[in-house]
């Protein structure tokens, strides 16, 4: 029998037989190795009862290993000469949707009110194009579709900003936006020389779940994001300059500020670094109340 897609001998024998060259500007690097592609799925947790939608399914290596195990699979493919090649490569399965479509364009509510049964849990399973890791993620995570759990390889740099905790030099707005979003763990991490062809960085696998519910909530998601990121505008500056930067010098600006300070007991001279996602939100919600 054939061996599968992810066998570095198999990929090999079908980039040769359609002449593919990987596109460097839609992140194609396949994953060429059997058992981290297993481990992926298992890192998901994925069984016959779960519904799973994969982002770039390439010629098809993740996808195999995703459908010998999910109940069905509907897969975002951006580029069209990769469908033929889907086609025969996973012609054998007969629970694989391909949708040929940017990611960044799609419905997501639509495809998962039409593509799938209704009643299985709902997981998310990709190796992602590295070029687009972050709009990908904030998109899913906000596209009010209920996934149980997210399981994504990307560059390992950006999964330690991910997991990264306070006072560390990875810490910044994209792990405070994510950690709001989610439970967001490293699950394993994947060396350059497993794909074909190989990219210039080291990979990691991180997932996320639920997270535990928080003790207060901003009075508004993308205020808290926004106020994050003015925050970190100048993460060697304190955060007395970088809440001048957000609301202004003026005197009266000044005042208000050191009252929310006084207020959430913040140190002006804390860099924002150092801030906790709770911080952050008690302070959104301060300068809020203050009319800033
Ligand atoms: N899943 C395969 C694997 O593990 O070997 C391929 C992963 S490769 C890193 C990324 C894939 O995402 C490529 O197939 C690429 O064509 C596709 N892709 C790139 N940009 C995309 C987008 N905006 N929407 C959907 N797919 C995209």
């Amino acid at each position: 029998s054939v061996p599968e897609i992810g066998s570095p001998a198999r990929t090999k024998a079908i980039l040769n037989r359609y002449h593919l060259v990987a596109k460097k500007s839609l992140g194609q690097n396949f994953l060429s190795d059997l058992n981290i592609l297993r481990n992926i799925v298992a890192a998901g947790d994925v069984t016959e009862h779960d519904n799973v939608i994969e982002i770039g399914p390439g010629i098809g290596a993740l996808t195999e290993q995703i459908a010998k195990r999910a109940h069905h699979v509907v897969a975002f493919e951006i580029d069209e000469n990769l469908l033929p090649v889907l086609d025969e490569t996973l012609m054998d399965y007969d629970n694989v949707t391909v949708i040929n479509q940017d990611i960044l364009k799609a419905n997501l509510p639509e495809v998962v009110k039409h593509d799938f049964e209704p009643g299985h849990p709902l997981k998310l399973i990709a190796n992602l194009p590295y070029y687009i890791t972050t709009p990908i993620l904030m998109g899913v995570l906000q596209s009010q579709v209920d996934f149980d759990t997210i399981v994504v390889m990307m560059q390992a740099e950006v999964a330690d900003r991910l997991v990264a905790e306070p006072g560390t030099k990875a810490y910044g707005s994209l792990s405070v936006v994510m950690q709001y979003r989610a439970h967001v763990e490293v699950a394993f991490a994947v060396p350059r020389t497993a794909f074909i062809p190989q990219p210039n960085v080291d990979s990691a696998i991180i997932r996320l779940t639920r997270r535990d519910p928080l003790p207060v909530k901003p009075y508004e998601d993308q205020a808290l994001f926004k106020f994050v990121k003015g925050c970190f505008a100048h993460r060697r500056k304190s955060l007395w300059n970088n809440l001048q930067g957000i609301f202004g010098k003026q005197p009266e600006v000044r005042e208000r500020i050191e009252s929310v300070l006084n207020q959430t007991g913040i140190s002006r001279q804390l860099r924002p670094e150092r801030l906790t996602l709770i911080n952050f939100i008690e302070l959104t919600n301060a300068f809020h109340n203050e009319g800033l």
